[in-house]
């Protein structure tokens, strides 16, 4: 174990959206004994360097779903875009179905100010019509939602800004329209659709994936990638479990994706991330 790759939300991240102590300890501890450690997620750079900084830690980071990658330094080592028509038919289309949506670009997040309305309407009809459906995770996922986003008075606004983006998130209350997306987006030749959660899906360039981010850290730290270990929790996770040499499923993930890891952890809440880097740090460094 040369090199851990770590996700935030449902895996490095508590409920409070906070890096728990024992969490940050054991992180210390393995990079003392050289390991690298990287942030895989689908924020941005910018909030998982404050999530670290609060925490007292500093990492590699992967961000954006691997459309960018940077270095413990900050050196941006990695920076995979969607050019700015792709982004355009993209956001027309997201437009045209009243989707909430937000846009990643250099130094900002992007959405246009009547997409919060759009986004309370969609949510209401949805607990309208499952009165009887568990709304926590619904609510958990709105939660994440308001953010230090830059709102615009007009969409166009948002493609005047840059010439090249990072990421655009998609909240959907209803499984139908995240298919919706799929169906539209899934098979693009520029475009990769994947889910952090039940209730969003987000579109990057196609070559950009946490593993592709991994294997470009990897190469630049000159580590091989069979020597890396991810930690993850969801579908967003899937492309650097298959990077990694070893892969560590949270506790709190869906049962498909532990099937599918050689690990299973406990979960985000009881500090998986700290048992797992534990335990691997016994078994490779005693
Ligand atoms: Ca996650």
């Amino acid at each position: 174990m040369k090199l851990i790759a770590i996700d935030l939300d449902g895996t490095l991240l508590g409920r409070q959206d906070q890096i728990s102590r024992k969490n940050a300890t054991a992180i210390k501890r393995a990079q003392a004994l050289g390991v690298e450690v990287a942030i895989a997620t689908g924020r941005t750079y910018r909030e998982a360097v404050d999530f670290c900084r609060q925490a007292g830690i500093t990492a590699h980071v992967i961000s954006s779903n691997g459309a960018l990658v940077h270095s413990q330094a900050g050196r941006k080592l990695l920076a995979v875009t969607i050019d700015k028509q792709t982004t355009a038919h993209i956001v027309s289309w997201l437009e045209e179905n009243r989707y909430y949506y937000e846009v990643s670009a250099e130094g900002a997040i992007w959405s246009p100010e009547y997409g919060r309305q759009w986004l309370e309407q969609e949510i209401q009809q949805f607990e309208q019509s499952n009165p009887l459906q568990d709304l926590s995770q619904l609510r958990s996922e709105a939660g994440k939602i308001y953010r230090s986003i830059k709102l615009v008075d007009r969409y166009q606004q948002i493609l005047e800004k840059n010439d090249s983006y990072y990421k655009v998130y998609v909240f959907a209350a209803n499984a139908m329209r995240v298919k919706a997306g799929y169906a539209k987006f899934g098979d693009s030749e520029d475009l990769t659709v994947v889910s952090s959660m039940d209730h969003n899906f987000e579109l990057m360039n196609r070559a950009a994936s946490k593993g592709n981010g991994l294997k470009t850290l990897a190469e630049t730290l000159g580590i091989s990638v069979d020597r890396a270990v991810a930690i993850g929790d969801s579908y967003n996770d899937v492309s650097m479990f298959e990077a990694a040499g070893f892969s560590v499923a949270m506790g709190n993930a869906r049962a498909d994706i532990k099937k599918n890891c050689n690990m299973v952890t406990d979960t985000n809440e009881n500090h998986g991330v700290a048992n797992a880097v534990e335990h691997l740090m016994q078994l490779y460094y005693g």
